[in-house]
């Protein structure tokens, strides 16, 4: 049996929240810019723009949220409480934090 998959490399889970960090940075540094350019004189434009800035703030309300969770988990893993579920206190399945590195519920807690 292969046992390799249910293992967890912290260091490499580590980097991948560094790079997920660094990326929704970089995706809000986006966004932000979008906003500061300026809007269009013409009224017809403006009304497409706006649509624009609702589309905008969906996605990065969702970058924020995210980028939250990933910090949570990086200090998490800094005072060693990573992989724990905050509910009941259980070990997260290393599967699951495969796919979602940043979760801070196991799957139980969290359904
Ligand atoms: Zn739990």
């Amino acid at each position: 049996m292969d046992t390799e998959n249910t293992k967890l490399d912290p260091q490499a889970v580590k980097d991948e929240l560094i790079m997920k960090r660094e990326e929704l940075h970089k995706r809000l540094q986006n966004i932000n810019h979008d906003f500061q350019t300026g809007h269009s004189p013409d009224s017809e434009e403006q009304a497409t723009e706006r649509e624009n800035d609702d589309v905008l703030h969906g996605i990065k309300q969702e970058a924020e949220i995210e980028l939250s969770l990933v910090i949570e988990a990086l200090q998490r893993m800094e005072t060693g409480n990573y992989g724990t579920c905050s509910e009941c206190g259980k070990e997260i399945n290393p599967e699951r934090l495969k796919v979602v590195p940043y979760t801070t519920k196991c799957i139980i807690c969290a359904s």
